[in-house]
């Protein structure tokens, strides 16, 4: 790990001001296009408590660019492996819900997608992620030896299995975007 100076040790952590906790609550309002009250309101704080992606939002106060002319993918055709399972659904219906993900970006972006036994491009990975305060359900890397990274321990679901839980198929959606170089979608 590089040190970062302006975390060393001796930096003490400091509280953040009034002020910048209301900047802050102002920046996620207005990226999810809410009214920007600068106070936990009541839709502010249900979509604080929803399972989200783990990428950053921003950078230093700024949206995330996409990816850089040398970042993205320069072959047309990508592969890509489950590695493993979660406890909530199938083998079978993981790779259904990664092959439709997969095919809907095939459809907006000329992409191939390949499922392969070999060493893809983009693997997906359930990891035993410990419990946390986050609410992360889910990230991704950026392009080349892209890696999906799920919560093991969430209640997936796909098509009518699991109706309460979080959607594999739209996780997968979202996350595929990220490792074709595109920053989050705040408006699914
Ligand atoms: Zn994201």
């Amino acid at each position: 790990m590089i040190p970062d100076p302006n975390h060393s040790a001796t930096k003490q952590a400091q509280e953040p001001t009034p002020q910048q906790v209301k900047d802050a609550l102002v920046r996620f309002q207005s990226a999810f296009l809410y009214y920007s009250s600068g106070v936990v309101d009541v839709p502010t704080q249900a979509k604080m408590n929803e399972w989200r992606c783990a990428n950053n939002d921003m950078d230093k106060g700024q949206p995330i660019p996409p990816a850089s002319k040398k970042e993205i993918w320069t072959k047309k055709t990508l592969t890509w492996k489950i590695v493993n399972t979660p406890n909530t659904l199938s083998e079978a219906q993981i790779r259904s819900a990664a092959h439709e993900a997969f095919d809907q970006w095939t459809k907006a972006t000329g992409f191939q997608f390949i499922e392969s036994t070999q060493i893809p491009d983009i693997t997906i990975t359930f990891y035993d992620v410990p419990q946390s305060n986050l609410r992360i359900a889910g990230s991704a890397s950026k392009p080349h030896n892209s890696h999906i990274i799920l919560d093991k321990n969430q209640d997936w679901a796909y098509k009518s299995q699991a109706p309460m839980g979080i959607s594999l198929y739209h996780t997968l959606l979202h996350e595929i975007g990220h490792v074709l170089g595109l920053p989050h979608s705040f408006y699914r």
